[in-house]
């Protein structure tokens, strides 16, 4: 049976550090604050919201949830994250995706500045990952990595397998594995004959979108396998591997819920510290 990689556990100690962190940060002066732009009423990104709001509300970071009309032009948005730039209270902005399909993501995400930009979407940030530089990194991928080296687990010189390609967590993580040293692979909707891949994988990581995509058989014995997904079946929140089949193959798992999401709300709040630190230097 696999060792379950738990993401509450993990964000639940973080979230202690990072408490102490705001108090200590007070004290030189350096209060912390996020904003979070909300374009029209999809309820799965209301619920995202929420628990962000609640987040910084544990640790003790000022937070600002920004709702904007679904109607909203691009130039309405565009002037809010630049009145949100120009806030001295605010360290880190956060436009939830997605927007409504009239509005540009690219043109709203390039308006954050850069070190502002606590969800490491902006193409300033992107490019430091991909040429090695020291940059905000993406809240999931981030989580990813933080998991896998909290497990004490090897990553030089592993094969590493991600299931997905999307700029928000495949390429990302993908970026983030290669510097720990991992042999890296990249698979997608168009990879030919898939499972040959996963089953070389020593760290698999599924960010698909797909329930229980990710089958035993498609995973090597002992591998460390990191499940990204987020499905609604039934009414319930399933992953892309199908844990229970999994769990008995691999070395190590992160279950659905209470794995990689924790992981993500958490380092949002380590971006949004990082972020006030930076910005107070
Ligand atoms: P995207 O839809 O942007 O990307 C999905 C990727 O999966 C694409 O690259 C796609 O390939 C690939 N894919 C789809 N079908 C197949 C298939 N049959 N075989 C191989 N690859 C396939 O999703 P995201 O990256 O944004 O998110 C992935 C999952 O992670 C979702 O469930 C999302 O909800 C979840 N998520 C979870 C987070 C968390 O905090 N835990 C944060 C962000 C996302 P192609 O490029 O060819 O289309």
């Amino acid at each position: 049976m696999a060792i379950i990689l738990s993401g509450k556990e993990l964000s639940e100690k973080l979230t202690q550090e990072q408490k102490q962190r705001v108090v200590e940060l007070a004290r030189e002066g350096i209060h912390p604050g996020l904003a979070v732009v909300l374009v029209g009423e999809d309820s799965a990104s209301q619920i995202y919201v929420r628990n962000k709001g609640k987040a910084c509300e544990t640790i003790g970071i000022h937070s600002e949830t920004i709702r904007l009309d679904g109607n909203c032009t691009q130039q309405e948005l565009e002037d809010t994250i630049n009145r949100l730039n120009q806030d001295d209270k605010i360290s880190g902005i956060l436009v939830q995706l997605p927007l409504p399909r009239h509005l540009d993501e690219e043109k709203a995400l390039a308006c954050v500045l850069p070190e502002k930009d606590v969800d490491g979407f902006h193409l300033i940030n992107a490019g430091k990952l991909f040429t090695g530089q020291e940059g905000v990194i993406a809240c999931t991928p981030k989580g990813v990595l933080y998991m896998l080296k909290h497990a004490g687990i090897d990553l030089k010189g592993k094969e590493a397998v991600i299931i997905g390609r999307s700029n928000i967590v495949g390429k990302p993580a993908a970026m983030l594995l290669l510097q720990e040293h991992c042999t890296v692979t990249i698979c997608h909707s168009r990879t030919k004959n898939l499972a040959e891949h996963t089953r070389r994988a020593d760290i698999l990581v599924a960010a698909i979108g797909r329930a229980n995509f990710v089958t035993a058989d498609m995973v090597k014995p002992g591998a460390v396998v990191i499940d990204v997904g987020i499905n609604r079946v039934d009414g319930k929140v399933v992953g892309d591997v199908d844990y229970e089949a999994v769990e008995k193959v691999a070395g190590y798992i992160t279950p659905v819920p209470g794995g990689v999401g924790k992981m993500t709300i958490s380092m949002l709040m380590e971006n949004t510290l990082e972020a006030a630190c930076a910005q107070a230097r």
